[in-house]
Order: C-alpha cells, then sequence, then structure tokens
C-alpha cells in the first residue's frame, strides 16, 4: 500500500526521523538504483541535520549497470559515499557494516585514543516507501523483523538488531515522502511501481515508459516484443500509441474490430517491465 502524503504527514514523518537521530551515529539513505534522484527525499539534508550518511542504491539488480556507476561517481563528487546494492539477493550488503564504519572512522580513532573501546555503529535506514527498507532490515538482520507496512503514523516499540559485531540498527526504519514536485517524477515512481496506478492513468504511464524505452533502450525492447523499426519521431504521440498497439497485439490484447486494448497492453508491458523482463532499465542518469 502506498502512502498518501498531505502536509500532515510529511511533518509526522520528519518528526519522527528527527527524534532518532540523537540514538544514532549513521543513516542509510535507500534509494532506487533506476531513479535515484526521484526516490531521494526533497527535503533529505535538511532533514538529517549533518548525520554522517550512507547512501545505498538498491535495486541495482534491475538497473543499468553501467548507469549505477555514473551515479555512484556522481554522488562522491558530491562528497557522499554511495554503494549498490540488490536487498532481496543480499548482494552488496556486506558492504554495509564496513563503509558505516568507515564514515565514523575519525570519531572511532578519537575513542581509541581516549583509552574507549568504541561501540557498535548504531544505524538508521530511511526511504521512500517500497525502495526495500523492510527487506534490507531483514536481509541485514539475518530473519523477518520489520513489518512490511508503509504507514508512517505507526508506532512501535524500538529495537536494536545486531549486524555482526559492528553494527546495530534500529528495527524500524524511517519513512520518507519523495519527491513529485514535477510530473516526470511521477511517472517515473510510478514506472519502477513505487506509487500506485490509480494515482495516475495506467495507459499515461506505459506511455511515458514506452517513450523511454524507445529512446534509450530500443534494443532489448524490439527483442521483447517482436518490434519493427523504431519510431521515426519519439516525440510524436501518434507514433508512441503505435508502438504501445504493436506490444498489445503481440500479447493478444485485441478488442472486437481488431482493436488493440490499449489499457490491458499498457499494464502487462509495465508489468514485464519491473519484473525486469525488459533488462535492466535506469530513468535517470546524471550526466
Ligand atoms: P519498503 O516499503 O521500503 O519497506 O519496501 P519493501 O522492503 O517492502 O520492498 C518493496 C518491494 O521491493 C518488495 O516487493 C521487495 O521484494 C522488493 N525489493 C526490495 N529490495 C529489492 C532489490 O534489491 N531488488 C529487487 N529486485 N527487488 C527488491
Amino acid at each position: 500500500m502506498t502512502i498518501q502524503w498531505f502536509p500532515g504527514h510529511m511533518t509526522k514523518a520528519r518528526r519522527q526521523i528527527q527524534e532518532k537521530l540523537s540514538l544514532i551515529d549513521v543513516v542509510i539513505e535507500l534509494i532506487d538504483a533506476r531513479l535515484p534522484l526521484s526516490s531521494r527525499n526533497p527535503m533529505i539534508d535538511e532533514i538529517l541535520q549533518g548525520k554522517p550518511r550512507l547512501i545505498v542504491m538498491n535495486k541495482a539488480d534491475l538497473a543499468d549497470p553501467a548507469v549505477t556507476k555514473q551515479w555512484i561517481a556522481y554522488f562522491k563528487q558530491e562528497g557522499h559515499m554511495a554503494v549498490e546494492a540488490d536487498a532481496s539477493s543480499g548482494v552488496g550488503l556486506k558492504e554495509i557494516p564496513i563503509l558505516a564504519k568507515e564514515l565514523l572512522r575519525d570519531k572511532i580513532e578519537k575513542q581509541i585514543a581516549k583509552g574507549m573501546n568504541p561501540r557498535a555503529v548504531r544505524a538508521l535506514i530511511v526511504g521512500i516507501p517500497n525502495v526495500g527498507k523492510s527487506t534490507l532490515i531483514n536481509r541485514l538482520a539475518g530473519r523477518n523483523i520489520a513489518a512490511t507496512g508503509d504507514r508512517p503514523g505507526v508506532t512501535k516499540g524500538q529495537q536494536w538488531i545486531k549486524v555482526g559485531t559492528d553494527m546495530e540498527l534500529l528495527d524500524t526504519p524511517g519513512i520518507l515522502w519523495p519527491k513529485f514536485e514535477d510530473q516526470n517524477v511521477g511517472y517515473k515512481l510510478a514506472v519502477t511501481g513505487a506509487i500506485r496506478e490509480e494515482i495516475l492513468n495506467v495507459e499515461d504511464i506505459a506511455f511515458f515508459a514506452v517513450k523511454y524505452l524507445v529512446r534509450y533502450y530500443w534494443e532489448p525492447f524490439k527483442e521483447r516484443f517482436d518490434l519493427k523499426e523504431p519510431p521515426q519521431d519519439d516525440e510524436n504521440p501518434d507514433e508512441i500509441v503505435a508502438v504501445m498497439e504493436a506490444v498489445g497485439r503481440k500479447r493478444g490484447c485485441l478488442v472486437s474490430g481488431g482493436r488493440v486494448d490499449l489499457e490491458k497492453a499498457s499494464s502487462i508491458l509495465l508489468r514485464e517491465l519491473r519484473a525486469g523482463k525488459l533488462g535492466r532499465y535506469s530513468l535517470e542518469a546524471p550526466y
């Protein structure tokens, strides 16, 4: 279920995270590797108040690997440490406690110099709904912990989960709202399934996806649906709709008179795209 974000929810979500900041040493900011900007909270810098932060680009298994590498370099240039991960299979997760500790190296070295015994690094996972927070917590914990619910109002007793000997994680993640000030962001989130289709029209979402696939991922797209030539002009809506119709015909989405059921074709296309059947894709590149 996706949250409908209203100003009151945003204020509450923000407050809930800020209340936890005093308990932790480092924030693990989870973003979707396919859309690293659109899946980030627009106020994240302000909300985290300078707390050390590790950016984890989750669902990297679905993203275009070359583009993910560009993003990691981009974040580094911006002064942030970023890693790619696939929380569902566990790939890339071993790095997380190591890097979290690395972020706090100066502090830890000072503690050691004073003769103190540094305790495990305490971390909080934050991110927008559906980005994989619960999946990541469960994987790091090695058992089922977090309820895969995403209502910001839900509160329960907080617990620390041990992740190896070097890290402890709060069992409830911080839930943040995505960036939805521009319509393209909404479409990108909808293409990946991060927001519900009822909010935007399914055919419009598929139209947006097809336009993007035609431009950047034509070969795998063509292969999957036996398409012929790419549109001459991908800014021409009629040509994009013609591609959607070809997809529909390939999948047998026909109504009386041989017309294509575009709504059905759109749902099928999005389902296959989200499941990775068209290969790995990214919807945003940094350069
Ligand atoms: P949350 O709302 O942030 O807690 O997100 P969830 O942990 O509930 O994950 C949302 C969906 O994304 C679930 O269907 C997960 O199985 C899936 N998911 C989470 N992480 C990954 C990942 O790294 N790769 C892939 N392919 N799917 C993931």
